[in-house]
């Protein structure tokens, strides 16, 4: 006989999205009902921090240091499930191990899943994304009891190029390869990019550009041997890691009729196209009301800030969901990489672009200040990091250039930028 559980709010996804709703609805509520749902072998950890967890700069318990008092503190009712099917009009999710539970309001956080190109999706030992602890953990055996000697990452992302560098740095030689002709593109120009290749070249990783996978090989056992790039070359290796982006996890949301594009679709308050479903973190494709459309945003910082918005207007008043100025930021090979706004604008030439080159113990470092009408409107920094934050807030705040500061004092290394920030008009 099927178990009868009472009203609630139900979460699916226990990722950064769906336990930041948790924490954001039991503040205001010790009581109500909330049960949460994830599938995952491993609950709620850092997914933004398994790098980390590569390169040995942290341990295990450290990944997921919240979970194991959350679920108690929290009072949720967890399960280890995974939801196949949600049915709108009695309210309900359906789960694989045949659990029937009714929500008053849902949270869709499903996250993203990894996208492997077709070509690729074979049955080959060896061959697998990252994207979760477990993959992480699969990897890092691999690599230490020496059944993983070479690794072929596809992708040259940022999950891709940070995946090598903390292989590397995990004793395990790496090579990397892009149908681009960049490093992590949504970050880096060429002239950057180049500046991170060179680093990372010093350290031993290979790296491929314009290249793609023609040929897989494997042993009798077909277990992974090696692979031929399209320039005919065979690479012999034990594991080759895709890191070919992420799709969104919209299948529920599609399956019943929610609006989906290549995201649930959700408005400001993070409501889905039925008003007792939210969605928040990787999954949503949420709405800007400035440019009348829909955006995708894929980063640890916004998950959670959205999961939090929708906890709230799941159960209080409604609040906006509003990006902020985007700020990305990761270190290359020791290199601190911050990009602020519109660092990369569409159309260069309705923008000043000023930019400084220099060297800081034999580095080379790039600053630039992406300027229109007398405001910053995008900042990118490589090498060194410039006061990210107080030029985070500058670009929020639209802070005019005071007249007595000039463009070139805006360069020196040394410019105080809270000249801007506090600069008051007589
Ligand atoms: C390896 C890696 C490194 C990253 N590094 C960075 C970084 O350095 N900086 C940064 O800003 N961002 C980084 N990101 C992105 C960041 O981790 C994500 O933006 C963030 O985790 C999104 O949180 P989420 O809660 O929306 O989704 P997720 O963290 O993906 O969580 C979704 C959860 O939903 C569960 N789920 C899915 N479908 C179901 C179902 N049907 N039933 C039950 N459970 C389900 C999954 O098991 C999962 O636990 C990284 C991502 C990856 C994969």
């Amino acid at each position: 006989m099927v178990k009868k559980y009472k009203p609630g709010i139900v979460v699916i996804g226990g990722g950064q999205a769906g336990i930041h709703a948790i924490e954001e609805i039991r503040k205001s509520d010790g009581k109500i009902r909330i049960y949460l749902i994830d599938h995952d072998k491993h609950l709620f950890y850092f997914r933004a921090a398994l790098k980390y967890f590569v390169k040995k700069q942290i341990e295990l318990p450290n990944l997921n240091a919240r979970m194991d008092n959350f679920i108690k503190k929290s009072n949720v009712t967890f399960f280890q499930d995974e939801v196949k099917n949600i049915d709108r009009d009695h309210q309900f999710v359906y789960t694989e191990n045949s659990l029937e539970i009714p929500y008053t309001k849902l949270l869709i956080a499903t996250g993203g899943i990894p996208f492997i190109p077709p070509s690729l999706r074979k049955d080959v030992d060896g061959i697998f994304p990252m994207h979760s602890l477990e993959d992480t953990l699969n990897i890092c055996e691999k690599a230490d009891s020496g059944i993983y000697k070479k690794i072929v990452i596809l992708g040259a992302g940022v999950l891709g190029t940070e995946l090598a560098e903390s292989l590397i740095e995990r004793g395990v030689s790496v090579s990397i390869l892009t149908r681009g002709y960049v490093l992590v593109p949504k970050m880096l120009d060429t002239k950057s990019s180049a500046i991170v290749v060179k680093k990372y070249q010093k350290l031993g990783m290979d790296i491929q550009f314009n290249e793609s996978i023609s040929e897989i090989h494997t042993d009798e056992s077909g277990q992974l041997t090696a692979i031929t790039n399209s320039k005919n070359e065979k690479i012999e290796c034990d594991c080759l890691c895709v890191c070919t982006g992420i799709r969104r996890n919209i299948q529920l949301a599609q399956e019943c009729n929610l609006e989906t594009d290549n995201g649930i679709k959700v408005n400001q308050f993070l409501q889905t196209s039925d008003p007792n479903i939210f969605a928040a973190g990787d999954v949503v494709e949420y709405y800007i009301p400035e440019l009348k459309t829909h955006k995708l945003i894929d980063l640890w910082g916004p998950a959670g800030k959205m999961g939090k918005i929708a906890g709230n207007n799941m159960t209080r008043d409604h609040i906006t969901y509003n990006l902020g100025t985007f700020h990305a930021y990761t270190i290359f090979a020791g290199l601190n990489c911050h990009v602020i706004g519109e660092f990369n604008p569409k159309n260069p030439s309705e923008y000043e672009i000023l930019e400084t080159e220099y060297l800081v113990r034999d580095q080379v470092c790039l600053f630039r200040l992406i300027l229109q009408d007398n405001l910053i409107k995008g900042v990118f920094s490589l090498g060194e990091a410039r006061h990210p934050m107080i030029l985070e807030k500058i670009i929020t705040l639209k802070k005019q250039i005071p007249s007595n500061i000039t463009k070139s004092m805006l360069l020196e290394r040394g410019f105080d930028f809270e000249r801007i920030l506090y600069y008051q008009e007589h």
